[in-house]
């Protein structure tokens, strides 16, 4: 994936500047320790013309994961929305994905944040076609415990579980870790939420000990609206094993489908689950297609 070339733009600090131009502080704070928040957000060329999925919630997720870490946000989000849709017109953008990233001054210290700065970067993203069903391992990386952090936040530093967890589940011949919490719940995958489905019913697993995704909440939302009944709740391994199918859901994931947890594979035809119903309707959410079917 190429990120930027020469010509790319990204707005840093109320500017639009060459992205090769930049220079970063080799003694930010978030360089060293991990202290910085960012974002990840989709554009579509929708029949509307270009859109961004939810831009309010993530800016506003922005703002809510800098209180966390108490960095000072001193962004007009509305504003942050415009300038983004403006960075997207600058590099000829249509379907992209979009990266804020608020970073720390040069602090070496373990104390209070040193001054934020807040860059946008977007890339092209493709929508990816026939696209196979993942198969998931459960990692031996935990997730957090949320004495440790603040969960809902979406904090640099906590990536480096989520890089772990996932290299060790591709070196092991799977392509994505699915990960327990610190009470062996089933928590998530590196970079997404789980869903199960069992029963007619889908299951996800509760708030706490989870990253609370934007994507998860727009999924509850679509199951309200399609009389799928949903239980938010902790989830075991046993669970799993008595599932029927299952999908992960996240921004850059969108809804894709899951054939196996190490050895359990899933018993529903992927296109007959409630996972392929909700992908559907998903996708007609975010290129804002309003005269759509859904069938069940
Ligand atoms: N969990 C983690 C760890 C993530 O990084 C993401 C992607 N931001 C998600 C879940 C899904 O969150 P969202 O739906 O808000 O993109």
């Amino acid at each position: 994936m190429q990120y930027y070339n020469h010509k790319t733009q990204v707005y840093l600090n109320g500017k639009f500047v060459y992205a090769a131009d930049t220079g970063v502080d080799l003694f930010s704070q978030t360089l060293h320790y991990g202290y910085g928040v960012f974002e990840g957000l989709r554009a579509y060329n929708t029949h509307n013309g270009v859109r961004i999925f939810k831009a309010e919630e993530h800016f506003d997720r922005l703002q809510q994961s800098c209180r966390a870490l108490s960095i000072d946000y001193k962004w007009n989000n509305r504003r942050l929305i415009e300038d983004t849709y403006h960075l997207l017109e600058l590099n000829h953008l249509r379907n992209a994905y979009i990266r804020p990233l608020v970073y720390c001054g040069p602090n070496m210290k373990l104390s209070h944040p040193g001054e934020p700065h807040l860059m946008i970067a977007a890339w092209e993203w493709s929508a990816v076609l026939g696209e196979r069903l993942l198969r998931l391992c459960t990692s031996n990386y935990q997730r957090h415990n949320p004495n440790s952090i603040h969960t809902e936040a979406k904090v640099t530093g906590h990536y480096v579980t989520s890089i772990l967890a996932s290299n060790d589940a591709k070196q092991r011949g799977y392509d994505e870790a699915l990960l327990l919490d610190h009470q062996q719940y089933i928590a998530q995958t590196s970079g997404a939420n789980f869903f199960l489905e069992r029963n007619g019913k889908l299951f996800t697993p509760a708030t706490g000990n989870i990253f609370p995704g934007i994507t998860r909440q727009t999924v509850i939302g679509i199951c309200r609206q399609l009389g799928i009944e949903l239980v938010e709740k902790q989830l075991t391994l046993n669970d799993v094993r008595n599932g029927t199918s299952a999908f992960l859901c996240g921004t850059a994931t969108e809804i894709v489908g899951v054939g196996s947890i190490d050895h359990i594979t899933f018993e529903t035809d992927w296109e007959d689950s409630i996972g392929a119903t909700i992908k559907r309707f998903y996708r007609n959410l975010v290129l804002e297609k309003e005269n759509y079917e859904v069938i069940i």
